[in-house]
């Protein structure tokens, strides 16, 4: 997270890297929201205080060029990059930067999947990130079974696309244990189950994390149990496994 030259390094535990070139979010979620914390606080006297203005940092679209060994890139977790208050042309260049170095892996999360389906137009961005090797990973964030809407919005925006689809079930705060949710995550290439931290952290039920590790044990889909899970208390083995052949490439 530093303006200038290089990408940050990222302590979230499935990437190496962070690419933040839009700052903010106006989702408001109710919960601690870390990204939130830490730009209206460490980083008040870069981003200010309000965490609804949304920034855009022109000057660090270079960073992804100057790392040239393979990274697994979170890009822009600092905010909802596919929040609809983002302007398209924030979103086109920071894709831009991310064509120019395809040697990594790009990781995107928005609670706005529907806005994804932009990157699949050809015109009038040509988001050619999708049909360069980076193959980017588009992700959504669901907490409950309430948000399912966002795995149909994922699904539908990236059918037949080249890229590799997952979902954020963190912090997992409602009971997962449901037909429908499963029909969906049949679809996902990479499923994160991680608890609520901050003030106020709240774990998610045993059984719940046990149904969604089996369903990804039924359906073969790799999943990554985020360090946040407090492994012993839930009696639930630490198993933290990458999309098929992404682990490798970064190694
Ligand atoms: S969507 Fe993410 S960045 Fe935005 S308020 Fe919620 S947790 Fe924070």
């Amino acid at each position: 997270m530093v303006s200038g030259k290089t990408m940050g390094y990222t302590g979230i535990e499935y990437a190496e890297r962070s690419f933040n070139t839009i700052i903010g979010c106006r989702h408001n979620c109710p919960w601690d929201c870390w990204a939130r914390d830490v730009a209206t606080t460490r980083h008040a006297s870069k981003y200010g205080e309000d965490f609804g203005d949304i920034q855009f940092f022109p000057d660090r679209l270079e960073q992804p060029m100057h790392t040239k060994k393979p990274q697994r890139v979170l890009v822009n977790f600092m905010g909802d990059m596919w929040g609809d208050w983002v302007f398209t042309d924030w979103i086109a260049k920071t894709l831009n930067a991310c064509e120019k170095a395809p040697w990594h892996h790009y990781i995107f999360l928005t609670k706005n999947p529907k806005r994804y389906a932009d990157l699949m137009r050809e015109a009038p961005f040509g988001f050619e990130i999708v049909r360069t090797n980076a193959r980017p990973w588009l992700g959504t964030s669901v907490e409950s079974v309430e948000k399912i809407g966002r795995l149909d919005d994922l699904i539908n925006a990236t059918n037949n696309a080249h890229v590799l689809r997952w979902v954020s079930l963190e912090p997992l705060l409602g009971n997962p244990i449901d037909r429908s949710l499963e029909s969906k995550l049949f679809h996902m290439d990479w499923i994160v189950i991680g608890a609520l931290t901050g003030k106020q952290p709240k774990q998610p039920e045993k059984e719940w994390v046990e149904w969604l590790v089996q369903l990804c044990k039924d359906y073969n889909i790799p999943y990554f149990l985020k360090d946040n899970l407090k492994f012993e208390a839930l009696g639930i083995e630490k198993v933290q496994q990458y999309p098929n052949g992404f682990k490798k490439i970064v190694e």
